[in-house]
């Protein structure tokens, strides 16, 4: 975990960025103004979420993010909220920054959307101007979940429906629990249980009751002044689905809770805690009861990922997707996610200038793939930052593994641009060229997958051809510094022209039809570039070189005469664990 306590004013161990606003942050710049409509009357909405590590399967999961994200929704819509942060973006970032963290161990998540500045002398008003904040911490399961707790009914009420309601997850609600958790700890208890307005049990400052008669599982409707909490749902469905109980939603009266076979309180936070003794009435023997450990065992299960039929609620914490489609980029250098790569709109929409109408650009693959959105792109923030190179080999992992059931002209026209961010001033084509190749030999040492068997390593030997992930591949690497042999220059941004080899050879096989094509593009690559078509171009599967034409040189004079790639004679696989902080980054 990248944690500091050090300088903290937080009392806990922390990892050293959090997310707010649309970004990531330091931890402690992950702050609010005091004038805030949040910061001064509690005005944000929230949710408390876990994400559970499973030891076995080495993954994190975060348990019903949907369901939290759309409870947060409502409190929203309750609340007249209308956020400047969009639910896809919250679950992104969320994602993102447990991925960031990358703790290995329990973490709680906290997810805020806040009420900021409104007009001055007006500030209980909903505003439109809204933020939101991301935290994150790790957090050991609580050891009350084995031995249970005491709990104490409180002298307060529970805020209700018709004054401020519970329904919505909204900071100042928690005065209520506040007031109740100080009683209750004041007289000696672990937890309040607060009664509602109409003297029925309602819930904890934190957490939902269930009481056990007779081996049935009974809980306060949603009506009786209650969140309407997930963990109590899951428990619900647990409690019919895997243990054939029969759960009813009624009220409860204060004094079913002495007499009840069993007593727990549930939320995300506390998950199931037993309780033990009421108001210091033992609940039967003041043991654990059988019904709730079996309860706690579906729990823990249903939490880390090993129920299938559950699986739906676990979100596996993954690295955010870095190859995306036409379609999925255009949105993305839009939206907030992008913030860290302003440059990427500009540069998405430079490249198919030359692509599009009038360009006369001589692919007519590139200019039909273009048109019919199937490219996929990558954008890379540097070409040297061992992060961003793990994300680019991330990111051809996943377009690999996206084109690996097309086949025929579908295969041919979904390739990948890989587009490095352009440099503020224009380099030569020596030094993007080598860039080039830098950025292939980082996929080289760090390939998760060794080279397959039936290709050579030798980049001098016919029939080689660049491997990534146990696929052939070609590249086709375009500069900004090309500006004779236009054919290469595909705007501002070095890119990275990729696609299994199999698609490219499609058009150009071995065939009398494939040396016509090839001769067709040949000759339009001329017309294009006012120069004469490259001398090093060959056919793969008649056995010419093939790095060679990865990189052209502006006229056919000067030609490289060794390929600067070097692929071990055995490549063996790199970790398969690539988080790119590992690898080291390219050489
Ligand atoms: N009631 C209240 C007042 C809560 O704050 C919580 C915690 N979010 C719960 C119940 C339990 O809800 P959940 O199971 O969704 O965490």
């Amino acid at each position: 975990m990248s944690s500091t306590t050090g300088h903290s004013a937080f009392p806990a161990p922390h990892p050293a960025i959090a997310w707010m606003d649309g970004d990531f942050v330091d931890w402690e710049n992950c702050t609010l103004h005091v004038r805030t409509q949040a910061g001064f009357f509690g005005a944000n909405i929230f949710e408390g979420l876990r994400a559970y590590w499973n030891e076995e399967a080495q993954k994190s999961y975060i348990f019903r993010l949907d369901d939290h994200l759309s409870r947060l929704e409502q409190s929203m819509k309750i609340m007249r909220m209308k956020s400047r942060f969009d639910t896809p973006t919250l679950r992104r970032a969320t994602i993102e920054l447990l991925h960031r963290c990358d703790f290995n161990e329990h973490a709680q998540i906290n997810l805020s959307t806040y009420f900021r500045y409104s007009g001055p002398g007006e500030p209980l008003i909903a505003t439109e101007d809204t933020g939101a904040h991301i935290t994150t911490i790790p957090l050991p399961r609580s050891p009350k979940i084995e031995k249970g707790i005491a709990a104490g009914i409180v002298s307060w009420r529970r805020i209700s429906d018709d004054s401020v309601p519970p329904r919505a997850k909204v900071a100042a609600n928690y005065q209520n629990s506040r007031f109740a958790q100080n009683e209750a700890r004041d007289n000696g208890f672990d937890v309040g249980i607060i009664l509602n307005s109409r003297g029925k049990v309602s819930e904890g400052p934190a957490a939902c009751v269930f009481i056990i008669r007779n081996n049935v599982l009974i809980t306060p409707p949603v009506y009786s002044d209650i969140l309407e909490s997930l963990t109590r749902d899951t428990l619900i469905v647990l409690a019919k689905e895997k243990m054939g109980l029969q759960v009813v939603e009624r009220e409860i009266d204060r004094t079913e809770l002495l007499i009840a076979d069993e007593v727990l309180m549930c939320g995300t936070l506390f998950e199931i805690l037993p309780v033990t003794s009421v108001d210091r009435v033992p609940v039967s023997d003041g043991n654990v009861g059988r019904i709730t450990r079996e309860l706690q065992s579906h729990y823990l299960k249903t939490v880390t990922g090993q129920y299938p039929e559950y699986a739906a609620w676990c979100t596996e914490v993954t690295a955010p997707k870095v190859s995306l489609t036409h379609r999925e980029a255009l949105a993305w250098v839009e939206s907030p996610d992008a913030a860290a790569y302003a440059w990427a709109k500009e540069s998405l929409a430079d490249f198919g200038s030359y692509l599009e109408e009038p360009s006369k650009f001589p692919c007519n693959f590139a200019r039909a793939a273009y048109r019919t959105h199937s490219l996929h792109f990558i954008f890379a923030g540097s070409d040297t930052d061992p992060l961003e190179l793990a994300r680019v080999r991330q990111g051809l992992r996943e377009y690999l593994e996206t084109v690996s059931s097309l086949t025929g002209i579908e295969e041919s026209m979904n390739a990948l641009a890989i587009l490095f961010k352009p440099d503020a001033t224009e380099q030569s084509l020596a030094s993007y060229h080598q860039t080039a190749w830098q950025v292939m030999q980082d996929w080289i040492d760090n390939d998760p997958q060794a080279w397959p068997q039936d290709i050579p390593t030798d980049p001098e030997a016919p029939f080689w051809s660049l491997c990534f992930a146990g696929v052939p591949i070609f590249v086709n690497v375009s500069a900004p510094a090309h500006h004779r042999r236009k054919s290469r220059n595909l705007g501002q941004s070095l890119a990275l022209i990729t696609q299994p080899r199999a698609g490219f050879d499609l058009v150009g096989g071995p065939t009398p039809e494939g040396d016509r094509a090839r001769q067709r593009i040949r000759a339009q690559v001329e017309l294009y570039d006012g120069e004469p078509s490259p001398d090093v171009l060959g056919t793969y599967h008649r056995g010419d070189l093939e790095w060679k034409q990865y990189v052209l040189t502006e006229t056919n004079a000067e030609h490289l005469s060794r390929c600067p790639l070097h692929v071990p004679s055995v490549a063996a696989a790199a970790p398969a664990q690539d988080n790119g902080l590992a690898a080291g980054g390219s050489r």
